[in-house]
């Protein structure tokens, strides 16, 4: 059976490159809510016209919005790697009951840990190489912000519930994506 693994982590800190390894090694679906909105903007969907000026400024779109969309693809998916949701309390909360609902709850939950100048410096980086509308300075500034204030309680809350395994996320992708690893076997071991 998949895992059901929750990423959270500050922009910057390698949490879409590590759910895309773990998406592929464990056949679990990488479900991230960015590349979903982006894909509706590319598409000039009703959501991504909705949603289009609120990433280029960096800020979060409405939990109501948010908490439809993943609705909609947990129910579809068998396992998953959930990337860029929850990032409100209220979208924690949400998630919360929809896996109680459907009897699937989290196995773990990681969180990648970088100081925010390394995740600045790597925001910065990538701003040069794929020119995503959001990494300009002030968005990078708000999206870092709005990390500190809306989602880091987030880690508090699944810290709390003992589901929280934190990982150093300054080494290399390998170095990193080997702990996930590590972590991940001991949760097999468990079920
Ligand atoms: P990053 O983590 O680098 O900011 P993402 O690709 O995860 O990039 O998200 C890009 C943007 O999409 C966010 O800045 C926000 O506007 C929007 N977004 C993504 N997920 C959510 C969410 N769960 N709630 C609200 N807005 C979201």
């Amino acid at each position: 059976m998949p895992p059901n693994v929750l990423l959270l982590g500050i922009q910057g800190s390698g949490k879409g490159t590590q759910a895309k390894r773990i998406a592929s090694e464990y056949d679990s679906p990488h479900v991230a809510t960015g590349d979903i909105l982006r894909k509706a903007i590319d598409d000039g969907t009703p959501l991504g016209r909705q949603v289009e000026d609120i990433l280029a400024r960096g800020e979060l779109v409405p939990d109501a919005t948010m908490i439809d969309l993943i609705r909609e693809r947990l129910t579809e998916s068998e396992g998953f790697v959930l990337d860029g949701f929850p990032r409100t309390m209220a979208q924690a909360e949400a998630l919360d009951d929809m896996l109680a609902e459907i009897g699937r709850p989290l196995d773990v939950v990681f969180v990648l840990q970088v100081p925010d100048d390394v995740a600045r410096e790597r925001l910065a980086k990538r701003a040069v190489e794929e020119g995503r509308a959001d990494d300009t300075p002030d968005a990078i500034d708000t999206r870092i912000a709005t990390y500190h204030r809306e989602t880091e309680p987030i880690v508090e809350h699944y810290r709390a519930r003992g589901s929280l395994v934190p990982i150093p996320g300054t080494g290399t992708v390998e170095e990193v994506f080997r702990q996930i690893q590590d972590a991940l076997e001991q949760v097999a071991v468990r079920q």
